[in-house]
Parts: structure tokens; C-alpha cells; sequence
């Protein structure tokens, strides 16, 4: 049961220069800050920066970025979400062609497994978290994106701790995105392997689950985050969390939609991450249900 009803909500960020007009809306803090806008504007691919021993281009790149949206949300959490760009995203960029050819780049080489295989490109993006943190932007937490196994969060703490971070102290804050079916059923382990948070990606979530290209026109209709399969997974992640005081939240497309985030308040999730233009809304949405929840409990 719930005892106290609280959700913040939060907002998603994928562009640095939206900064200033992401905290005008008063969110809780960011509860998606994208990499790929940030590490692309240069027109270099990341991989092109590592090939060319040109990593310190790299922390650059996320460091300015960063910096501008943690410097908004001064004293609130901003979770950025290391990069996760398909191989086949990128092309036009300076060394793009070089990124490899898959079948299925969507189920391919991308996310928190690519960083594991590239480790200094996590290196790059975690050093410039450090040293924002070191001249005082310690609000930057790190979020891994389509994680599927503790191995992973695992490597990707070590590699952390290679530059000094202490992840198990909170320094930064560590958290995995739950957006495949695996990180669902492994969520005790998940937890087990110690993290602060989780953020469901519905979009691939869904993709996965009911086996639906999110972009493929044709079969649209077929494609909703409300479907009991997606809900209940949520419900079931949200409940492992709360019992082992990990934080839970959505920055998927379904945390800006009224219907699934006023499941997501029962469930007691403890924030939502909303698109810039749907944060008042939501909040709205948050009040009214968290409302109605104090009234149903008497
Ligand atoms: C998601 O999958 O819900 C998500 C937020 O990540 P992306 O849209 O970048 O795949
Ligand atoms: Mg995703």
C-alpha cells in the first residue's frame, strides 16, 4: 500500500539548447537527457573521435551539452542516458560510413552494449559527468540505456570506478533504463547489483513485447503501451523497486499520456518524465489522481 503520494514530474530533454525552455516548465528535475543530439552536433560520429585519438573532442562535446541543462536544473536531478544511436542513425556524419551493416540495427549494436564493446566512449561521456560534477554540477545521474542482463551494470560500474567514480556511494547516481523484457525478469538482480533508479523506456518496451516496429506506419494501430502485457510489466517493476527503495520512472512516449500515467500513480512510480510541451498536463493529470488516491484510501 501506499502511504504517501508524491510524484514528481520531470522532463525529457534531447536537445541542449532546450534547456532554458524545459525548466521554464517547472518540471522536477530531467528525467531524459538524451546524448545523441549533443555528441552528433559537431558532425562527427563518437566512433570517428575514438578512431582518430580524438577523445578529449568527445568529453568536450558531452561536457558542453550537459553542462547547459544541469546548469537549469541546479539542485534536481538530471539523469543522462549514455549514447544510443543505431549503426544505421548516423551515416552522414563524418565517419559514419564506417559504422557496420545489420540486418536488425534496432535489435543490433547499440545501447549500453556498444559502450561495453567501445569502452571508451563510456569512458568519455562518464569523465565529463565527473568533471562537471568536480566544478560543482553534482546533479548529473547516469542512466544506461537498453541494458538486458547484471552483466552489463556490472562492467559498466567497473569502468566507472576506472575513472575514479564511486557509483556505490552515489557518486553519480546510477540507473538502468527498463526497456526490454530481459531487464523486466531481472530486475531482482538488477537491484541486487545496487542501482538508484530505473526509467521504463516504453517505446522500445512495447516494440519488444508485442512485437511491433514503433515506426513501421502499417501496423500503428497494433501499437499501445496500454496493452495489459506492457502494464503489467510496469506494475511488476514498480513493486520490486519500491520494496528495495530503488526509484522508478517513465521517460518513454506513454509518460506523456494522461491514460497510462494515472495507472503509473496507483502503482506508485515515483516520477514521470514528460515531452516539454506535455508537463503541465501531466502534473495536472499527477494531482488529480494522487487526489483521488488519499480519497479511495479514506
Ligand atoms: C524508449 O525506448 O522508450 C526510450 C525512451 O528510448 P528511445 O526512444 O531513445 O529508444
Ligand atoms: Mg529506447
Amino acid at each position: 500500500m501506499l502511504k504517501r503520494v508524491d510524484v514528481k514530474v520531470k522532463v525529457n530533454v534531447a536537445l541542449p539548447d532546450a534547456a532554458e525552455q524545459a525548466a521554464a516548465t517547472g518540471a522536477d528535475g530531467v528525467g531524459l537527457l538524451r546524448a545523441e543530439h549533443m555528441i552528433t552536433a559537431g558532425g562527427k560520429h563518437p566512433a570517428e573521435y575514438l578512431r582518430k585519438g580524438q577523445k578529449e573532442g568527445l568529453v568536450k562535446a558531452v561536457k558542453e551539452g550537459v553542462r547547459k541543462v544541469a546548469e537549469q536544473f541546479k539542485g534536481k536531478p538530471v539523469w543522462y542516458r549514455t549514447f544510443d544511436a543505431r549503426t544505421d542513425e548516423y551515416r552522414e556524419l563524418a565517419g559514419g560510413d564506417k559504422e557496420p551493416h545489420e540486418e536488425n540495427p534496432v535489435l543490433g549494436w547499440h545501447g549500453i552494449r556498444r559502450d561495453l564493446d567501445e569502452p571508451e566512449m563510456l569512458k568519455a561521456q562518464l569523465q565529463a559527468i565527473k568533471e562537471l560534477a568536480e566544478e560543482g554540477l553534482d546533479n548529473v545521474g547516469v542512466m544506461l540505456p537498453f541494458v538486458q542482463s547484471v552483466e552489463e551494470v556490472k562492467q559498466a560500474k567497473a569502468i566507472a570506478r576506472e575513472i575514479g567514480m564511486l557509483p556505490e556511494k552515489k557518486k553519480p547516481a546510477f540507473g538502468v533504463m527498463v526497456e526490454t523484457p530481459a531487464a523486466v525478469w531481472v530486475i531482482d538482480e538488477l537491484i541486487g547489483e545496487g542501482i538508484d533508479f530505473i526509467s521504463f523506456g516504453t517505446n522500445d518496451l512495447t516494440q519488444l513485447t508485442l512485437g511491433i516496429d514503433r515506426n513501421n506506419e502499417k501496423i500503428q494501430r497494433w501499437f499501445t503501451e496500454l496493452h495489459p502485457a506492457i502494464v503489467r510489466q510496469l506494475h511488476y517493476v514498480i513493486k520490486k523497486c519500491r520494496e528495495a527503495g530503488v526509484k522508478t520512472s517513465i521517460c518513454g512516449q506513454a509518460g506523456s499520456n494522461p491514460e497510462m500515467v494515472k495507472q503509473l500513480v496507483r502503482f506508485g512510480i515515483e516520477s514521470v518524465s514528460a515531452n516539454i510541451d506535455a508537463v503541465e498536463k501531466i502534473r495536472e493529470i499527477v494531482l488529480i489522481e494522487e487526489k483521488k488516491l488519499i480519497l479511495d484510501k479514506g
